[in-house]
């Protein structure tokens, strides 16, 4: 028996845990119609913006990203 093993007990615990993360390390741009339903992986952001640029921008803003381009 070993005791390093401090992993998760299966997968799928894993897989939760990741899930319910609350770090913003990705978001999602789906169309929907003429817009864009993002979402984030933090399962507490989600927005509607008119143009997918629009809502990378908008993730970006919500996982803390600068945005590179010049004011
Ligand atoms: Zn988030």
């Amino acid at each position: 028996m070993s005791d390093d093993n401090v992993m998760y007990d299966s997968p799928l615990e894993f897989m939760n845990d990741a899930a319910s993360s609350e770090e913003c390390v990705a978001q999602s741009a789906i169309p929907v119609g003429d817009a864009y339903v993002c979402a984030c992986v933090c399962d507490e952001w989600q927005v509607t913006a008119a143009s997918l640029e629009e809502g990378l921008t908008l993730a970006k803003r919500h996982a803390g990203v600068q945005d590179p381009s010049p004011a």
